[in-house]
């Protein structure tokens, strides 16, 4: 009789590694990040561009990736991308669950939610809605800023999300004016705040 071995399922990983969160509402905490391939969204100003394809990079076992995660004794784990929710984030979350470990993940909400997670940071980008599944799990909303049409919009986004959701506003780097106008829309809308990148200015990864 034929044994049937069950195989384990795996994630195309672009890289994983432990460091500190340098945004957000978590800034400055141990952090084991895993970055999934695999992203449709294609921002003009995507800093993660060897994320998009799915194929060149090497999958790993939920075992391993949750081996590794644990061995760094992180306050949390944050799975990151690319757009992990290409991907069914269930086996992985699941896993990561088996050894105790508090589970985050950043996402632009471009398809539906799956997955299991204590902290849920929603990026949305105008040009690629979200889909409705994401909405209700918010717990930190990030919206960069290059034009006052992100502000305007951004302000719509916020309306979907629950209404303990932090709201973070970011600069885009490359627009001269975001600084300014997030500098003044915040002193006007108390419910917002700017949010940086701290690991850029402390030279972390
Ligand atoms: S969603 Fe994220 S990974 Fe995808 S293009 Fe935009 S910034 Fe890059």
């Amino acid at each position: 009789m034929k044994v049937i071995v069950p195989t384990s399922i795996t994630y195309p990983i672009v890289e994983t590694f432990h460091s500190i969160q340098g945004e957000g509402s978590w800034m400055g905490v141990s952090a084991f990040f895993i970055r999934l391939a695999g992203c449709d969204v294609h921002c003009y100003w995507c800093d993660q561009k060897e994320s998009w394809p799915v194929k060149p990079h090497p999958r790993r076992t939920i075992e391993e990736l949750a081996k590794l995660a644990k061995q760094t004794n992180p306050m949390i784990v944050v799975i990151t991308g690319g757009e992990p929710l290409i991907h069914n984030l269930y086996p992985l979350t699941d896993e990561l669950r088996k050894l105790g470990l508090r589970i985050h993940l950043e996402t632009s909400g471009t398809h539906p939610f799956s997955g299991s997670f204590d902290w849920v940071t929603f990026s949305p980008k105008p040009f690629s809605p979200p889909n409705e599944s994401t909405y209700n799990r918010v717990n930190e909303l990030k919206v960069v800023i290059a034009s006052e049409l992100d502000l305007q919009w951004g302000q719509q986004e916020a309306k979907k999300v629950p209404v303990d959701t932090v709201k973070y506003l970011q600069p885009e780097w490359g627009s001269p004016k975001s600084k300014q106008l997030i500098y003044d829309f915040v002193l006007q809308h108390p419910d917002w705040r700017i949010g940086v990148q701290m690991h850029k200015f402390l030279s972390f990864r």
